[in-house]
């Protein structure tokens, strides 16, 4: 068991800040999850972490001690890549014992371990199989299989469920979220799905373009992100944005997008001000977006006239993407919803769960209360 920092670490490939000063704490038996869009530079700071990349400058610790200079094979720490890397010409055993055989560990223990492996896997069935005679699922088993023998201080994977496929990526996600709670190690975890993300993180670290973005529980990154990319990034489907102006309106202020108004949240009336004439960007996640005369009677809503474009059924509620303007935006309303393309709607903002950025910066005004 270990925690795991991240000191002001680069990675730079001639031309590419792959890596940009990240400065991370992870704590032990934490389970943090890396995530952002491909090329954000997640699989760098998890390789320069393995030893498998060189880092320019900072430093990264793994407990107490600076590892630049460590080798990765005593760092403590096993990898789970996204393609396996299972050698197709030995057995399952074999490539679960590979490791601890270099190691020089005693024939028992090893057996010891692959079968304690395998049991926890639910693999015992498999390990006289080659990895082609294995599904995709069974072979990304044996892959954390490998990684779970060496009984390192900090597991490492990169999208081990990227070839998985929907159905199989869902399960084996909440078995990886057990595995961590059973085996209490340090996790870190990359992937560029945000729904990954949210789901089997203790804390997410969010980067983009090489530079960490925001740190916080899924839940916090969820109700107050601190820029615009993260507001973006994190929630499925995603937050609609609208460009506004910032005008007076009698004692308060309204926000003027192309066509209509909404009224400036009471609670951030006081950091509003010094945008008075200038513009900002507001977001309204889908679910904050009622269809008029059915929100509840408890908050405060702007009233927006759209145009329904698609209905999506989803059984449980219905994605409804509509057109305010030009703009195209996405409600989730109730299941029971009357509604057709190209029917005019009136819906209904909550205006107290608005997100207000500053257009320069990215930066957040402010939070919603939750
Ligand atoms: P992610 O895992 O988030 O998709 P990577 O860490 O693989 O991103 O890559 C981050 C950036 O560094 C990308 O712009 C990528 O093209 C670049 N990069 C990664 N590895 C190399 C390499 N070996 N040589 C040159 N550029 C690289
Ligand atoms: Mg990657």
């Amino acid at each position: 068991m270990a925690s795991v920092r991240f000191e002001e670490v680069t990675r730079r490939y001639d031309g590419v800040v792959a890596v940009d000063e990240l400065s991370l704490q992870i704590e032990d038996q934490e389970f943090l999850v890396l995530v952002g869009p491909s090329g954000s530079g997640k699989s760098t700071s998890l390789r320069m972490l393995a030893g498998l990349e060189e880092v320019n400058s900072g430093r990264i610790y793994i407990g107490d001690r600076v590892v630049n200079n460590v080798a990765a094979k005593d760092r403590d720490i096993a990898m789970v890549f996204q393609s396996y890397a299972l050698y197709p010409h030995m057995s399952v055993y074999d490539n679960m014992a590979f490791g601890l055989k270099l190691r020089k560990m005693k024939p028992d223990e090893i057996r010891r371990r692959v079968e304690e492996a395998a049991h926890i896997l639910g693999i015992e069935d498999l390990l006289k199989r080659k990895p082609r005679q294995l599904s995709g699922g069974q072979r990304q088993r044996v892959a954390l299989g490998r990684a779970i023998v060496r009984d390192p201080a900090v597991f490492l994977l990169d999208e081990p469920l990227s070839n998985l496929d929907a159905k199989l990526r869902v399960q084996t996600r909440a078995e990886i979220s057990k595995l961590h709670q059973r085996l209490g190690t340090t996790f870190v975890y990359v992937t560029h799905d945000q729904t990954e993300a949210m789901t089997m993180a203790t804390r997410i670290a969010v980067l983009n373009h090489g530079k960490l973005q925001q740190v916080g529980t899924p839940q916090e990154l969820y109700d107050a992100p601190r820029n615009v990319f993260v507001a973006g990034f994190i929630g499925s489907p995603a937050i609609n944005f609208f460009d506004a102006t910032v005008k007076p309106d009698g004692e308060g202020l309204v926000l003027q997008h192309a066509g209509f108004a909404v009224p400036a949240p009471a609670d951030r009336l006081p950091q509003l001000r010094e945008y008075a004439g200038k513009r900002v960007i507001f977001g309204v996640r889908p679910e904050d977006i009622h269809v008029a005369g059915a929100e509840p009677e408890s908050i405060a809503t702007a009233k927006v006239d759209a145009t329904v474009d698609v209905v999506e059924l989803m059984g449980n509620e219905i994605l409804m993407y509509v057109l305010v303007g030009e703009k195209s935006v996405l409600a989730r309303v109730g299941p029971r919803t009357q509604v057709r393309p190209g029917q005019s709607i009136g819906l209904a903002f909550d205006v107290g769960r608005l997100y207000l950025f500053d257009p320069e910066t990215e930066l957040a005004i402010g939070q919603p209360r939750v």
